[in-house]
């Protein structure tokens, strides 16, 4: 048995290694508790509106044929929770799904053409008005992925709709290199305290509240996930009692994509 001597370069590499070794361990847990944290985070919601479909169905299986008067209730509540399924499976499915294979295609886009389409296709769908506005001098033909801008559009339009009242407004402006694309709101906004907390996964200001809209905290973080992968960049300002504006920020088509 001859002991092995190290000198001191040797032994400093060795410690070195321990080090990154442990990192790399604490990075794998770390990354391993949050995937963890997601799944229950999101069988959660998904069970929340389960629940609701079996007791309707149940209801409707014991009690239905002699109680028709029961139909119109269970089967109005059937029909919405599980339209909050599918859009919650979605949400996560893109959230679960890595940007690389989004398959973006970056291209100019017609800013002001999808502002009136997203808008036309928000007052068909919930019947609330978007007020579409262009700076004077026109706007400038934005360089993006068009389907992920349009849904980017859709999540904050959706959030202005659920909380709010009054009229949504939408406005296109142009700045140098820069598009801005702002949404804005009169609703309940944000408390200040909250706002750096939005962002986060199945995060909600007020619980009941934002379970009653329907939303599971998912929105904003999808945003900002559609946002990094594209480009954009988001800026989100609220004032409790006031409203909340959203500006989302793409290069120009003619800036070559470069913001
Ligand atoms: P949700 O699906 O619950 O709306 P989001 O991730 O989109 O989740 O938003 C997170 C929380 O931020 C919401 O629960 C809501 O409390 C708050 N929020 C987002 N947008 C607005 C808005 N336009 N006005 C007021 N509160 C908002």
């Amino acid at each position: 048995f001859t002991r092995l001597e190290l000198d001191d370069k040797s032994r400093d590499e060795l410690v070195e290694m321990g080090q990154t070794f442990n990192e790399m361990i604490a990075l794998l847990e770390s990354n391993y508790l949050k995937q963890e944290k997601f799944v229950s985070d999101a069988s959660h919601e998904l069970r929340t509106p389960l629940t609701v479909i079996e007791s309707y169905a149940s209801l409707l299986k014991r009690r239905g044929l002699e109680h028709p008067e029961l139909f119109e209730e269970s089967v109005e509540a059937i029909h919405s929770e599980a339209i909050r399924m599918k859009e919650l499976t979605e949400q996560l499915l893109l959230l679960a799904r890595h940007k690389d294979h989004w398959n973006l295609s970056l291209a100019a886009v017609d800013l002001e053409e999808l502002a009136e389409g997203s808008a036309r296709a928000f007052r068909y769908a919930y019947g609330r008005e978007v007020a579409v506005s262009v700076s004077p001098g026109g706007v400038a033909h934005g360089y993006s992925d068009e389907a992920k801008l349009k849904q980017l559009l859709f999540i904050f339009l959706d959030n202005a709709r659920k909380y709010s009242d009054g009229e949504i407004s939408l406005t296109l402006a142009s700045a140098g290199p820069e598009c801005v694309i702002t949404i804005a709101d009169r609703g309940i906004g944000i408390p200040k305290a909250e706002l750096p907390k939005v962002f986060d996964r199945f995060y909600r200001v007020d619980e009941a509240r934002g379970r009653k809209q329907g939303g599971a905290g998912l929105g904003l973080s999808l945003a900002a996930e559609i946002a990094e992968a594209i480009g954009a960049q988001l800026e989100l300002d609220s004032v409790e009692g006031l409203g909340t504006t959203v500006k989302i920020r793409i290069a120009a088509a003619e800036s070559g994509g470069a913001l």
